[in-house]
Order: structure tokens, then C-alpha cells, then sequence
């Protein structure tokens, strides 16, 4: 045991400052936008609008602005129309490509948009509710002793309820997948020394690079987590309820954890209310959720880069470590 702790002291020291040494280097050169859904499956669908066709609009849009706010750091698309992403023949596969694609690419910023669904029918439904009563006449039993009988029979009333679910939320990568985000770590960029030499390569089970994956791991979800929480704060700033940071375990989600890098997935409103499911379908409104999301970008961005500058801005709000690292703690920090 004591052998054993000694021998892995160092390892974790030379993890940390080969940690340190990338750590000098911009911190964010390439970003994947990744438009949900697409060709044939087209996601949740809205009164108006799919899933598909609104999440590519905004990615678009985002891809743009971002390219003209930072022309130093190159923005890439999954797919830039409404397609299964590398002409993948169903829906994982698709999933499989993004996050191939992300990984060799060398991203240092995975962002999905999508947009939400909630209840039994976008826009609303209508249901039944009881107003009163009529009497009817029946009979009950057979031949002679058949009978007349007065039964109560309610009177319906049919009304309309809208859809109530809207929102933001921003979804990262749930703890117990770390394993696999780790074995990804070595995709990344930053992980390549300085000129992206890639030639440096690595033994299976090499004790330093199991250390540095476990480094690079929980770096990942606190990256991950920052972002996460500056986009939900700039859709707050812009008057857009706020529903959290979360995490979730479903196949769209799969994206997140097999990608070796700091990974976010929006859902920038519901498609299933009608008011926000406009909102995303104007002009305005997209504008709006591209320019939140780019805000949110640039801070983290700002804040990688100048670690030191803006402590505020690289500190981890308190409340999320509190709800989610608190929550997952054995999982993560184990
Ligand atoms: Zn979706």
C-alpha cells in the first residue's frame, strides 16, 4: 500500500505540470456547433416548426457570429443543413459521427443546440371537466321485472390548456460516464504539446497518462459546468426563464461524454409552447439566443485565458458545485 502511494505521488506531479505547461496555450482554437437532430429524424415537433429545422437555424447563426466576433478561433459545423450528419444511415450512427468528428478535429469546445419538448401535444390540448348533471330515464332487469330508473349523467365541458413547460436549460455530461470522457482525453488538442505534435505517443495503461486522464477528466466537467452556467445566466440577463444546469441520461445526451473535450448541449426553449416556439422561429428571437450563448462563450473563453485577471470569472459558482459536484461527489472526486 505505502509502496504503492509512493510510486504514484510523482506521477500525479508530472501529470500537474505537464497540466500547467498546455495550460499556457489559448485555451479555446476550435469550436464545434452541433445543430440537433436533422434529415430524417427532426426531433421534437412544434405547431409551427421540428426541432431539426430551428436548432440549425440558430447553429447557423451562432457559427456566424461567432466567426466574425472570433476570427482567431475556427468554428466548425457538424452538419450546416437539415441531414443525419455524415451521411449516417440512422440516428446513432449520426450521434457517432458528431462526436468522431468532434474528436478528430481536435475541438477545444463541443456546443449542441436543441430545443425541448414537454407535455402530450405542442401549443396545448383540450381536456374535459364536468359542469353538471342531466337526468336520463333507463330500465334495468328483464321482462316483468323490468323497471324505470332515473340516472344521473354528467355534462361535460371541453376547455383549453396550453402547454405550460418553457425555458432554458443546459445539459452536461453526467459524472458516472468519466471513464469514457477519459479515454477521450487524448483526442484533444491541448493534449499535444505545443506546434499539435501528435507524434508523442502514449503506452496503453502508461501510469503518467492514466494520471493526466483523470486530470484532464474532472478539468472537462468543471469546464463543462462553467459554461453550462454562464449560458444560463446570460438567458437569465435576457429575461428567459431559467430551468438550470442538468443532467440527463439519454441517447442525444451520448454526445456529450464521447467527446474528449469540454462539452455543453443547449435547449434554447420549448417548441412544445406556443409563445416560445414563435420566439424561436423570429428573427429576433433567434438573434437573441445567439447572441446569449456567444456572451456566455466569450466569458469563458476570457476567463480561461486570464485566469488570474478576473478571479470572479474562474471561480466555479458556488451553487452548482453545491447541487451537482456535491451530489455526484464519490463519483467524480473517487
Ligand atoms: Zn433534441
Amino acid at each position: 500500500m505505502l509502496k504503492k502511494s509512493l510510486f504514484f505521488f510523482p506521477l500525479f506531479f508530472v501529470a500537474l505540470s505537464i497540466l500547467s505547461f498546455t495550460e499556457k496555450q489559448k485555451a479555446v482554437k476550435t469550436i464545434i456547433i452541433d445543430p440537433g437532430h436533422g434529415g430524417v429524424d427532426q426531433g421534437a415537433a412544434g405547431l409551427i416548426s421540428t426541432e431539426a429545422q430551428l436548432s440549425l437555424a440558430m447553429s447557423k447563426k451562432l457559427g456566424d457570429l461567432l466567426q466574425k466576433e472570433l476570427p482567431d478561433v475556427k468554428v466548425l459545423f457538424t452538419p450546416t443543413t437539415d441531414i443525419i450528419p455524415g451521411n449516417s444511415r440512422n440516428k446513432s450512427e449520426g450521434l457517432r459521427w458528431r462526436a468522431n468528428f468532434a474528436n478528430q478535429s481536435k475541438a477545444d469546445l463541443f456546443i449542441s443546440i436543441h430545443c425541448n419538448s414537454a407535455g402530450r401535444s405542442p401549443g396545448g390540448w383540450y381536456e374535459k371537466r364536468v359542469v353538471g348533471y342531466d337526468e336520463k330515464e333507463t330500465y334495468v332487469g328483464k321482462g316483468k321485472k323490468k323497471k324505470k330508473k332515473i340516472v344521473k349523467v354528467p355534462i361535460y365541458e371541453s376547455y383549453y390548456v396550453a402547454n405550460p413547460s418553457k425555458g432554458t436549460e443546459t445539459f452536461i455530461w453526467t459524472a458516472k460516464e468519466n471513464s469514457h470522457k477519459g479515454q477521450l482525453v487524448g483526442s484533444s488538442a491541448e493534449f499535444e504539446g505545443t506546434e499539435g505534435d501528435s507524434s508523442i505517443a502514449y503506452e496503453e495503461n502508461d501510469p503518467v497518462m492514466n494520471a493526466l486522464k483523470l486530470v484532464y477528466t474532472k478539468k472537462y466537467f468543471l469546464n463543462s459546468l462553467r459554461l453550462a452556467e454562464m449560458v444560463q445566466e446570460e438567458f437569465t440577463k435576457a429575461g428567459r426563464v431559467n430551468r438550470g444546469v442538468k443532467q440527463r441520461n439519454d441517447v442525444g445526451i451520448w454526445v456529450l461524454h464521447a467527446t474528449g473535450m469540454p462539452s455543453i448541449l443547449v435547449e434554447a426553449g420549448f417548441i412544445s409552447h406556443k409563445e416560445e416556439e414563435e420566439y424561436m422561429n423570429s428573427e429576433e428571437g433567434q438573434n437573441e439566443v445567439v447572441q446569449n450563448v456567444l456572451a456566455a462563450i466569450k466569458r469563458y473563453i476570457q476567463a480561461l485565458d486570464n485566469p488570474k485577471k478576473d478571479s470572479n470569472e474562474n471561480t466555479i459558482p458556488a451553487n452548482s458545485l453545491g447541487a451537482l459536484l456535491n451530489e455526484n461527489r464519490k463519483k467524480i472526486l473517487s
